[in-house]
């Protein structure tokens, strides 16, 4: 294939030969061989492939499929209420998402449980999982259909004896009664392939070989587009050293074993710092999950004590205040981070979370200042996988409703750009670069970068090349 007057570099405009899956060549101009598809750019910007260097592709394609129950399309009870009983025509499961407390206006006192779902939709077995990914509940009719009752013996919480539906941290118990439903990733993949994306970091903490063998055979179906890095439980141990393609190329490779801390309920200490040390024999990077201050301590604690490896990383570092971002960089870890979360979550984030911690809140530029490895990501389903308004929010800092967070901490638009362009296993090391030689991962814009740089929201690539192959032309 012969690309011919794109935008490489931010600037400079050339043709680019693509063969055998890699860059094989730029010059000002390349004569196009017989038989050479050839596209026009027309000064187009010629990006690398973009890489999501966290999300979940169980849960994404799930989702997609799945009624949305929390802002911004579900707002209130009542609204949430409408949209059940609306469902009460079908039969069978019914999966709903996204839910948020702000919906129902929840105090501590109460929480949503199986009885106002069965006020709602008694007839149909429901599952509604909160917008963290930590809680599911479920109404009567599903936990009858699961066979749960409130003298069994489950993970279900119960109060007072009685059950109110709500299952915490335990997806995999719930899967295993399910029985294992795999999603079909097309949808979801192309989506992403739509958006530029060539690498996707699957950061699930329970991915095991089955999820490995899984996502192998859905690449070798067609079904799944992207390069996978897939992080895991110490299952995944014994996989590092499958050989890599025959060309070298990523496709599917495994990752840092992930450390998924939940502040109420911290694992212990000296064992967390046992299994640090475990995945570092194993040849294994460690990612921890830190979405509050004491999560992060912890972490940061635990690998000071283990001692930490190239490619260690802090997922998210919601709340990053400086004396922990000096420990983050003098440890050596990498964090990858949502900025997307400041347009969808920031005008909670604005109410909800405390004052002193405001100005700590998904930082950006204090990182890459203090020269700690950055990278960005979605965290899809859990924020929505748009990597270009992902890059705006790190350009703008605002909300959806326009408000400022964190001013200090907004990127140029290259740097926001460069936080989606770094190999899947070097998050937040040097971006990829569309060089002669480099595999063909890349993504063509219909228009150059300087004028997309001004509306980053609004990109939308015009073609996406992975190792050659076009995986979207619009
Ligand atoms: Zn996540």
């Amino acid at each position: 294939m012969l690309i011919r007057r794109a935008e490489i570099n931010f600037g400079d405009l050339v043709d680019v030969r693509i063969a055998s899956g890699r860059v094989a060549g730029i010059a000002a101009r390349l004569q196009a061989r017989s038989g050479e598809a050839v596209i026009e750019a027309g000064g187009g910007a010629l990006l690398p492939g973009l890489r999501d260097h966290h999300l979940h592709l169980a849960s994404l394609a799930a989702s997609r499929a799945s009624l949305p129950c929390g802002p911004p399309r579900i707002r209130t009870a009542e609204e949430l209420a409408a949209s059940l009983r609306a469902q009460a025509g079908s039969d069978g499961w019914l999966r709903g998402v996204g839910y948020h407390e702000s919906v129902l206006g929840e105090s501590a006192a109460g929480a949503i449980d199986r009885h106002w779902i069965d006020r709602h939709l008694p007839a149909r077995p429901v599952r509604i999982q909160h917008r963290g990914g930590r809680l599911w509940v479920l109404n009567s009719a599903a936990l009858r259909t699961l066979g749960v009752s409130d003298a069994g013996d489950d993970p279900f919480e119960r109060v007072e004896g009685r059950l109110t539906g709500r299952l915490y941290d335990n997806d995999r118990w719930l899967r295993q009664r399910l029985g294992r439903q795999r999603p079909d990733l097309a949808d979801v993949s192309r989506h992403l392939a739509s958006r530029g994306v060539t690498g996707v970091t699957d950061t699930s903490p329970d991915n095991s070989p089955a999820e490995l063998l899984w996502l192998r055979q859905a690449q070798q179906r067609g079904e799944l587009l992207q390069d996978v890095l897939l992080m895991g439980d110490a299952s995944l141990d014994g996989c590092a050293a499958e050989p890599a393609e025959p060309d070298g190329q990523l496709r599917l490779a495994i990752g840092p074993r992930k450390f998924h801390l939940h502040e109420p309920q911290l694992p212990e200490y000296a064992l967390v710092c046992a299994q640090i040390r475990g995945a570092h024999a194993a040849g294994r990077a460690a990612a921890f999950h830190c979405v509050t201050r004491a999560e992060l301590v912890f972490a940061l604690g635990a690998v000071r004590e283990a001692g930490s490896r190239a490619g260690d990383r802090i997922e998210h570092a919601s709340v990053a205040p400086p004396e922990l971002l000096d420990e983050v960089r003098a440890l050596g870890l990498s964090v990858v981070t949502q900025p997307g979360f400041i347009a969808e979550r920031g005008d909670r984030y604005l109410e909800e979370v405390e004052a002193a911690d405001q100005p700590w809140l998904y930082r950006l530029r204090a990182f890459l200042d203090a020269g700690v490895p950055l990278a960005g990501s979605s965290d899809a389903p859990f924020g929505t996988p748009e990597p270009w308004a992902a890059m705006q929010a790190a350009v703008s800092r605002r909300t959806h409703a326009g408000r400022m967070v964190g001013a200090d901490e907004a990127l140029s638009p290259e740097q926001a750009l460069a936080l989606f362009t770094a190999p899947l296993d070097a998050p937040g090391q040097a971006p990829c670069r569309v060089e002669t030689g480099a595999v063909a991962d890349l993504c063509l814009l219909g228009a150059g970068w300087n004028q997309v740089r001004a509306d980053l929201g609004g990109v939308k690539p015009r073609l996406t090349l992975r190792a050659g192959q076009v995986i979207w032309a619009q």
